[in-house]
């Protein structure tokens, strides 16, 4: 199953440590909270690791899913929750949340943005057929950039607010 939840909410205050399978660059990565600011209050936001062409280096950036890729997830999440139990939901997004996200979506100008420095000239990690988990090509190499890792890091969680168009709010 292929979701649009690339990273899941509770994983902040983690740090992945990503190799390249060519050379030898290594990298490691913070996992930021991320919020989006819409109407009422700050909702979680879905997104991707992902290359980001102006900084150089492997970054969390938005994940925009088109209006069917959302659709779609919808009605999946839909036939999971009418199948299970609540204590086995803890993790599935619930439809509150992508109703809202689906709204949003509707409104939403502009393409997915890096989330350290607003860049659009970013490559999301992607899901290859046969691999257990997703890389991101590394640029001038041919490698594939992959998270290797992962491990806590408490005391250094922290969020961003972003807003309906990804700019990095104070
Ligand atoms: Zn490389
Ligand atoms: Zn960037």
């Amino acid at each position: 199953m292929t979701s649009v939840l690339a990273v899941e909410v509770d994983v902040y205050s983690q740090i992945a440590l990503f190799q390249c399978s060519r050379c030898n660059w290594s990298q490691e990565l913070l996992h930021l909270k991320v919020l989006r600011r819409l109407e009422q209050h700050a909702s979680r936001a879905s997104v991707t690791h992902a290359w980001c062409s102006d900084q150089v280096r492997v970054v969390l950036a938005e994940r925009v899913a088109s209006q069917q890729e959302l659709a779609r997830e919808r009605t999946m999440i839909e036939e999971v929750r009418a199948g299970a139990d609540e204590d086995d939901l803890v993790e599935v997004p619930t439809l509150e949340w992508l109703d809202e996200q689906i709204r949003w979506r509707a409104r939403r100008v502009g393409p997915a943005k890096c989330l350290e420095c607003g860049s659009t000239r970013i490559t999301p990690e992607q899901n290859r057929p046969g691999d257990p988990s997703p890389t991101i090509e590394h640029p001038g190499c041919g490698g594939s950039l992959r998270a290797i890792g992962l491990r806590y890091a408490p005391g250094e969680a922290t969020a961003v607010v972003i807003d309906a168009n990804g700019h990095l709010l104070d």
